[in-house]
């Protein structure tokens, strides 16, 4: 069969699961990135535009307004969940908490997630949730929460679509050369790479393009125990103190991994200036440097809190390394067809998850699939048989 043929601008989490939806309709792919995300042997070789070397990462929806959210988690999860029962995926469940120490109501992803239970209204909280010292009362949920250990997560995709037949180029598109590709259609998953390649629909002085950027420390676990649950899930929390003692109503989180632990947070907002110096929001309290970056130190004194009161453990003791990245956000994820200024092409954008591209990954490439047979008069593939060519192929793995 001569399959048609699509190129996928950029190697993220969108890119990759694009380009392996698309591979799974029918279609012949070729991915075209300037950089690959994950060079896992260094994480010094981050770069801190490619937010994909960042996310830790939960399968929550968490900043992000999107188009038919339910549709879009619903496909994920399905999706997640058939991973999840692969170990070499690095997909996982984890017994997740989100805590608050003012009453909250309940989120927008409360009906989409597993075993979503609210804790009491009283704000005593329940038996096992993080807790910082001196704080009577919580409120907040937990769930059954889905998470990819992204530097597993990712070689898996990354080999899974090799085996599929797709291809990966490492080069920089740029607006001129981007009519040069071959394909009979364009996917772009560029990320924050799109302000430069598509100026006319993604500048950043457009207040529509917004980064929200947030900070990283990853501990090695060697040496921790993380905590389990009677479940024998390990736990996760995102935890939002009284805002007078972090960044006036922001969340820490604590994220364990095989290798490593990932603790955050921050959502600072802003933008890049033409020069590259930062125009936004700036840390409001105390900081502390870790390994050259000058980081809130509520994430470090907050979190180490709530480890030490459910683990014993005092994180103070292990080395820790500290980054910073950027999620980019449009006013809502841009999934729609477009066309290059030659219009000779239909380009397909898929960009601006903020801070859920790895949550909504799937939901999205399978719509990604939808508009590319849109624009070329195809057969529509939907999510079921996306999902199920998706579980044949693991199976045969
Ligand atoms: C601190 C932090 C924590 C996060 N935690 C989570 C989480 O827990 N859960 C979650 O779901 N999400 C999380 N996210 C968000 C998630 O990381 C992003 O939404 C997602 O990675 C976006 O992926 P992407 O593929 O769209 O873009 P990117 O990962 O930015 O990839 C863009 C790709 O395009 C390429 N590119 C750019 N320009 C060009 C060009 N001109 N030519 C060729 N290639 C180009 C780049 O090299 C790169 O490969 C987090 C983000 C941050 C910063």
């Amino acid at each position: 069969m001569n399959r048609k043929k699509i190129d996928v601008l950029g190697a993220g989490i969108n890119g990759i699961t694009s380009a392996i939806s698309l591979e799974l309709a029918g279609y012949d792919t070729q991915i075209h990135s300037q950089n690959l995300p994950f060079d896992l042997d260094s994480r010094d070789s981050r770069i801190s535009k490619i937010a994909t070397d960042f996310a830790a990462a939960s399968v929550i929806p968490h900043t992000v307004e999107i188009d038919n959210l339910a549709t879009r988690m619903g496909v994920s999860q399905q999706i997640f969940r058939i991973l999840s029962q692969h170990t070499p995926t690095g997909v996982g469940w984890r017994r997740h908490y989100e805590v608050f120490e003012k009453s909250k109501k309940n989120p927008p992803y409360a009906n989409l997630v597993d075993n979503f239970s609210r804790f009491p209204e009283s704000g005593e909280g329940i038996s096992g949730a993080p807790r910082r010292n001196n704080v009577d009362e919580i409120w907040g949920w937990t769930f059954r929460a889905l998470f990819a250990d992204m530097p597993v997560y990712l070689q898996w995709l990354n080999a899974l679509y090799i085996n599929l037949g797709g291809k990966i180029v490492t080069h920089e598109i740029t607006p001129e050369t981007i009519s040069d590709l071959k394909g009979s259609a364009i996917v772009n998953c560029t990320g924050y790479g799109s302000s430069v390649l598509f100026p006319e629909l993604y500048s950043t002085e457009n207040s529509d393009f917004n980064i929200v950027k947030g900070y990283l420390v990853h501990l090695p676990t060697g040496n921790i125990i993380v905590p389990k649950n009677n479940e024998e899930l390990l736990v996760s929390y995102n935890y939002t103190p009284d805002p007078k003692d972090f960044e006036q109503g922001q969340d820490v989180y604590f994220y364990p991994r095989k290798s490593d632990i990932v603790l955050g947070g921050t959502r600072q907002k802003g933008n890049f200036e033409s020069d590259g110096k930062w125009n936004g929001d700036r840390t409001k309290g105390p900081t502390i440097e870790i390994t050259g970056v000058e980081i809130p130190e509520g994430v470090i004194t907050i979190n180490r809190e709530i480890i030490l009161n459910l683990t014993g453990i005092d994180i103070e003791q292990f080395d820790k390394s500290a980054c910073c990245g950027y999620r980019f956000t449009t006013s809502k994820v841009r999934l729609e067809i477009g066309e290059n200024l030659r219009r000779d092409r239909k380009i397909i954008h898929n960009v601006g998850h903020g801070g859920s591209g790895v949550t909504l990954s799937w939901g999205c490439a399978t719509q990604v699939v939808e508009l590319v047979c849109e624009a070329l008069n195809d057969q529509s593939k939907n999510s079921e048989e996306i999902c199920n060519s998706l579980q044949e192929v693991i199976r045969q793995k």
